[in-house]
């Protein structure tokens, strides 16, 4: 075990939010934190230097990706992701598991690992335990997943057992094949991921199972694949209950405000999402007063601020007016402001969480954002 890799602030009185830091090869993360996903090695739309600007400690690449295009022998010569990209805090990158069962082809699951064909070009290729693991060292990833078996909302019991049953000896060989790594001077931290689907005596062997590895952190996986969000809560609250509170907590795929609250109530550590920028691209921006759709009509001749709440950069120089038009045009300029805005926007959500919890406040700030952001009055 890595000693001092995760030290809790403050635990918030009347709820399970908690204040911590996790001590990385690329510097300190202050959690609850969101990280911003660069899925091919770039935040689209935001420049490193926007996200160093904006505050970020650490952002997520994509395994997948970065292993079919460009390589990752070419990211390492280049000295991993951080060399390659000049992002130089910290990275996280997933399996890639996710990506294999969502984007590509003919994919097979063996005990092994999975056979799939590139979405790009057709190619064949196989994921195992141990070569992922080799990969995401490869791109020098300061937190790495282990390889694990994603099913969707509504799949039967006997086909979660089975990928339960496969994800729980892929955590073992991930491990293995960590040690060894370790050993050969790789500084990242590799994460298990806990499974078992909707069913509820799973998730808690799954939960169980996974905080007794030894690792220094762990991911809930399984969730926010689709089920409605009060699924969401209820079986993220069931998971928890089972998790070790004593190693830093992530949950994959979760970037609204609401969805973010709720795990932060949970005691989850850290989540992320390309939902803030993908949303961007399409003109729409957070407010304190709930999303806005920067293209209707209303805001032709609205010269004032998007947010006038927000102390971003963007929303102290630019009109709404003009967002309306750049995003109207299909300017290049309209994806990277929303981007721009919408990342800040929950990066200083993160910092007035942090700080409702470290006053034993957090339910009553997230009632009141909550309020806020539900009244639609923009
Ligand atoms: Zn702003």
């Amino acid at each position: 075990m890595i000693e001092n890799f995760f030290e809790v602030h403050h635990e918030c009185s009347g709820s399970l939010a908690r204040t911590g830091v996790i001590h990385l090869a690329h510097g300190d993360v202050q959690t609850p934190v969101f990280m911003p996903v660069g899925t091919k090695g770039t935040v689209k739309a935001v420049s490193k230097d926007d996200l160093d600007e904006i505050g970020f400690e650490i952002i997520l690449a994509n395994t997948y990706h970065m292993y079919l295009r460009p390589g990752a022998d070419i990211v390492n010569e280049a000295g991993g992701l951080h060399g390659f990209t000049k992002w130089n805090k910290n990275f996280l990158t997933d399996s890639g598991g996710f990506q294999v069962f969502s984007l590509s082809n003919l994919r097979k699951i063996r005990s092994g690992g999975i056979e799939f064909r590139s979405d790009i070009d057709g190619s064949k290729h196989f994921f195992t335990p141990e070569n992922v693991v080799q990969t995401q060292a490869l791109l020098n990833s300061d937190i790495q997943m282990q390889l694990d078996v994603c099913t969707g909302f509504g799949v039967d019991r006997a086909e979660a057992e089975r990928a339960l049953k496969i994800t729980s000896d892929w955590a073992l060989r991930a491990i293995n094949e960590w040690k060894i790594q370790r050993e050969k001077g790789y500084k990242g931290i590799l994460f298990p991921i806990v499974q078992g689907n909707f069913f509820d005596d799973l998730r808690k062997e799954s939960a169980e199972f996974v905080s007794a590895l030894d690792t220094p952190g762990l991911a809930i996986g399984g969730l926010s694949v689709g089920e409605p969000a009060d699924v969401f809560a209820e079986k993220l609250r069931h998971t928890v209950q089972f998790v070790t509170r004593s190693k830093p907590r992530y949950v994959m795929g979760i970037g609204t405000p609401e969805y973010i609250l709720e795990a932060v109530a949970d005691g989850i550590d850290m989540f992320d999402c390309v939902q803030p920028t993908r949303i961007a691209r399409h003109g729409l921006y957070f407010s304190r007063h709930g999303m806005v759709s920067i293209k209707q009509k209303r805001f032709e001749r609205d010269f004032g601020p998007l947010d006038p709440e927000c102390n971003c950069k963007v929303c102290r120089t630019y009109s709404r007016a003009y967002l309306r038009h750049i995003f109207r045009e299909q300017e290049i300029l309209s994806s990277m402001l929303a981007s721009y805005h919408n990342l800040y926007f929950l990066r200083n959500m993160m910092l007035e969480i942090r700080d409702a919890i470290n006053n034993d406040r957090f339910e009553e700030y997230r009632k009141s954002f909550l309020e806020k952001f539900h009244s639609g009055n923009i």
